[in-house]
């Protein structure tokens, strides 16, 4: 039962239509009027004003296909089978409307009835104490009471600080032993790839209060968030997220450019990942409007951009290539995503001077940082000092985190307190010598010869919030 990454958004889509639902294009991944988040991380993120009563819904009922950006995974991309700091999240949404029964029945059926998943692979996991939920479930649904879990509040409860929350219920499918960790106690729960996460119902029914209390909402609403990727591994049988259909033409670009054949050797394979993701992240990031910077969004931009740069040099590739592979990326996505085809031009150009400029320093650097790494493992030592951490970062735009990562393969930990001295230092030099200029403060100069009107979304400068979770 095939279906294609694009095929099974659109069936998606049109099954909560049919179900009295609006659907609504994705929303940009820069937030608006959000300043707790850096970036839009879920489908409900976007819809919050919804949620709250802010603003008044179009419809009560909405579904959406959201870009989702989530640089909390990036150490888990290419290790795990199913993480990306990209991907697509799927969602229905009742403010106030529809709440847990047809929530739960709607799920089961479209896994069922229109993707037609195997009942006996399927699984639930329910928050502990929902036992309305384990009703509507075994009573309603009709799923066997042996297979669903009850989880605790880390995985089954959704709350950020105050105000509205409520307990959720995710649904999982069996891979196959072959792809789980083969331990003998791996369940629904455990973190390999076996039993495999892909939908995730919040039943937002409480409102927690300010002395801790839960009170019942008079209209709870529903937030459901299924992963597009992962859904779509499912369906195709495949290893990974990175062998879905539309994200396979990507890594074989990739595996094409770097004359590298996957799967023969592990730790390029992961390269080979990682590349394949960050390059979703940066197309689409450009395509909404951020540049890189070394503030907020734009950071995050030039941080995946060249930590996949990097990764590239793992695979022996020794010239920019990252603007070439965007067009894979384009070519996949431009039906659900018509901004990108718009901006192709754009995104290219932006990715390619970003990738050219790093590509002028990243050699020295990395050779430098083998220089600092074999001195330390002469002299017996594990840190490395703030000041050396900070020279390439300064002189050869290494992001600290890149740093710090290709320092932890060698066991080796980076100074921190060190580092943020020099940073502040030069911060204060900078502000009492405007002019000077230093190798990572050029960017304003550099993207001021690209056209103002593609990037009116850019808000990368003056952002400095956000939390943890981007
Ligand atoms: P996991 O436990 O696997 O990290 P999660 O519980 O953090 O997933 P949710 O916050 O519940 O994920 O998000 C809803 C859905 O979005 C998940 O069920 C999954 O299908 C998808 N999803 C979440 N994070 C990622 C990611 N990094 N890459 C791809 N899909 C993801
Ligand atoms: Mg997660
Ligand atoms: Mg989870
Ligand atoms: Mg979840």
């Amino acid at each position: 039962n095939y279906m294609g990454l694009n095929e099974i958004r659109e069936k998606y889509l049109s099954f909560f239509e049919s179900k009295g639902h609006l659907r609504l294009p994705s929303f940009s991944l820069v937030p608006q009027n959000d300043k707790s988040l850096l970036l839009i991380n879920a489908g409900m993120a976007p819809l919050k004003p919804y949620f709250t009563g802010q603003e008044v819904p179009p419809r009560k009922r909405v579904t959406t296909c959201q870009k989702c950006i989530r640089t909390g995974d990036i150490e888990r991309v290419g290790k795990t089978a199913r993480h990306g700091t990209f991907f697509e999240m799927l969602g229905n949404f009742s403010f106030g409307d529809y709440f847990k029964e047809e929530a739960t029945a709607w799920a089961w059926e479209f896994a069922t009835e229109v993707l037609k998943l195997p009942k006996d692979r399927l699984y639930v996991s329910i928050y502990e104490e929902d036992d309305e939920a384990f009703e509507i479930w075994t009573k309603k649904v009709g799923v066997p009471a042996d297979r669903i879990y009850r989880m605790g509040k880390e995985d089954n409860f959704w709350e950020i600080g105050q105000g509205p929350c409520g307990p959720c219920s995710e649904l999982y499918f069996d891979r196959g032993e072959d792809k789980g960790c083969g331990k003998p106690d791996c369940k629904v729960g455990c973190d390999c790839d076996r039993f495999i996460e892909f939908w995730n119902l919040v039943f937002t029914q409480f409102n927690k209060e300010e002395d801790g209390t839960y009170s019942r909402l008079e209209n709870p609403n529903i937030d459901t968030g299924m992963g597009l990727e992962r859904i779509a591994t499912i369906m195709q049988g495949v290893d990974s997220i990175f062998e879905v259909d539309t994200i396979k033409a990507i890594l074989d670009k990739v595996c094409e450019v770097a004359n590298y054949k996957y799967n023969t050797d592990e730790a390029k394979d992961v390269s080979v990942r990682v590349i394949t993701d960050h390059i979703r992240s940066v197309t689409f990031m450009v395509s909404d409007g951020i540049l890189p910077s070394n503030e907020g969004r734009g950071y995050v931009l030039r941080r995946l951009l060249r930590r996949a740069a990097r990764h590239g040099k793992l695979l022996g590739i020794n010239k920019a290539f990252l603007y070439n592979i965007c067009d894979v990326v384009i070519e996949n996505s431009k039906t659900a995503y018509p901004e990108l085809e718009e901006k192709r031009d754009f995104i290219k150009k932006v990715i390619k001077l970003e990738e050219e400029r790093f590509d002028e320093t990243i050699d020295q650097g990395l050779s430098i940082l083998n220089q600092y790494i074999e001195e330390l493992k002469a002299q017996n030592k594990n840190v490395l000092d703030g000041e050396s951490a900070f020279k390439l970062y300064d002189t050869y735009g290494f992001p600290i985190e890149l740093t710090i990562e290709i320092l932890d393969e060698h066991n080796i930990k980076v100074d921190m307190q060190g580092f943020e001295k020099e940073m502040e230092a030069q911060k204060e030099r900078a502000r009492s010598a405007r002019e000077e200029t230093n190798y990572m403060g050029t960017d304003i100069d550099i993207y001021a010869t690209l056209p103002a009107e593609l990037t009116t979304e850019f808000v990368g400068y003056t952002s400095t919030e956000g939390n943890g979770e981007v």
